[in-house]
């Protein structure tokens, strides 16, 4: 009765379902820590003071479209603000578009691998990671697989598992690599360990695909969570990058990133730019405007930039006092099993252990909506909320 008979529901997103949930529940009770969005200490989603002072700057800025590749001061501050000291004039080897957030980067850059790489070249994930880096692979038409990452024994880094993976994957292929604040895990290498991943990449002659969305959010220092970013580039590799800045500067619907190709030699720079080019006309003709200028008036501003890095820094120290509280919290109620993870774990999640039948008691008992894996969203914990979610996971562990 229709052509559209044949048309399948798709599965629901696993993260933005849970969210979906949890603005259906009417309970008073309900606590939210599914989704990856920053909120202050009164569980309020939060615009940053930088932003908003630089918002203030921006009323009535023309809203013309800007160039296919986007802002070319923006593209600039963006490739510095991750490269730093290790551009060392590298720029010139670099080309950086601006794009839908760190969607859009990988995106762009996945379809880039597929066109312009050898055939068959696989792109590797970390085993977990966030669910869309496979469904942009998948919708991209490029292979990918997985690389050993989280041990669910120590709940830490299985690095010998990784380093295996690394040595094993065909020489040439792609690995996504998270810069830091590893989403879903909150689990990094430690700059040693970096330092051998990237002689084994090197050896291999693998491509970082660094996935850069949480830089600042992870220590509170911008350069402390670009080691490894720049660990590679002053290794010498042609790499990507995709940069998001939906948590550092708190755009998320402002779809605000970029994506940076580091190749040998300049020579190959304008043909490359010429092919991104393209492949942005050809789906959505130009980046917009708003979030872009944003981080470029944050960025070329000395004062507004500190208050930006003052405010990253108060972000990420009220993850790190929640992470605090809910491990004291749980140890007191004297539940089952070791809980320092939830400190030793950096960025916006923590990796619990819980398993999905526990999850599902916090869920349908507690109205606490968190990620079947057991993650769970700091952001989302405050004061008010971490003693009940304590009592929660002490019952379901019971
Ligand atoms: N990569 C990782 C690991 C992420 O956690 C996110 C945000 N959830 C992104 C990329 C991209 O997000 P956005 O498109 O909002 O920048």
């Amino acid at each position: 009765d229709s052509l559209f008979s044949g048309v399948p529901t798709a599965p629901v997103d696993p993260i933005l379902g849970v969210s979906m949930a949890y603005k259906q529940d009417t309970s008073p009770q309900k606590v939210d820590i599914s989704v990856g969005a920053y909120r202050d200490g009164d569980g309020k989603p939060y615009v940053l003071k930088c932003v908003f002072e630089a918002e203030k700057r921006l009323l009535g800025a023309p809203k013309e479209y800007l160039p296919i590749d986007g802002i070319p001061e923006f593209n600039k501050l963006s490739a510095k603000l991750l490269y730093g000291d290790a551009m060392n004039g590298k720029e010139k080897r670099m080309v950086t578009v601006q794009t839908l957030s760190g969607t859009g980067a990988l995106r762009i850059g996945v379809i880039f691998i597929r066109k312009y790489l050898p055939a068959g070249t696989t792109v590797y994930i970390s085993r977990p990671s966030w669910a869309n880096h496979h469904n942009i692979c998948k919708e991209s038409g490029v292979p990918s697989a997985e690389y050993t990452y989280y041990d669910p024994q120590t709940k830490g880094l299985n690095f010998q598992g990784m380093m295996n993976d690394i040595k094993n994957a065909p020489s040439g292929s792609v690995f996504v690599l998270h810069l830091c604040a590893h989403n879903p895990t909150g689990v990094d290498p430690t700059p040693e360990q970096w330092n051998q991943i990237a002689q084994l990449m090197k050896e291999k002659r693998h491509i970082p695909f660094m996935d850069c969305a949480y830089q600042g959010y992870a220590s509170g220092d911008l350069d402390r969570d670009a080691y490894s970013a720049r660990l590679f580039l002053n290794s010498g590799f042609e790499m990507f990058s995709a940069q998001s800045f939906s948590k550092n500067f708190g755009l998320y619907g402002e779809r605000t990133g970029a994506l940076t190709i580091v190749t040998h030699n300049e020579k190959y720079i304008p043909a490359m730019l010429s092919q991104l080019k393209m492949d942005i006309r050809a789906m959505y003709s130009s980046p917009p405007t708003h979030g872009a200028r944003l981080v470029q008036t944050v960025l070329s501003d000395p004062q507004l930039t500190k208050l930006w890095v003052d405010e990253l820094k108060v972000m990420s120290g009220r993850i790190k006092d929640v992470r605090k509280k809910l491990m004291d919290a749980i140890v007191q109620r004297k539940v089952p099993g070791t809980w320092n993870h939830i400190v030793d774990q950096i960025g916006m999640f923590t990796y619990t252990g819980l398993n999905p039948q526990q999850v599902e008691i916090l869920v349908k008992k507690y109205h606490i909506y968190l990620l079947a894996s057991g993650r769970v969203s700091l952001a989302g914990l405050n004061d008010n909320n971490i003693n009940y979610v304590a009592d929660a996971i002490a019952d379901a562990v019971a």
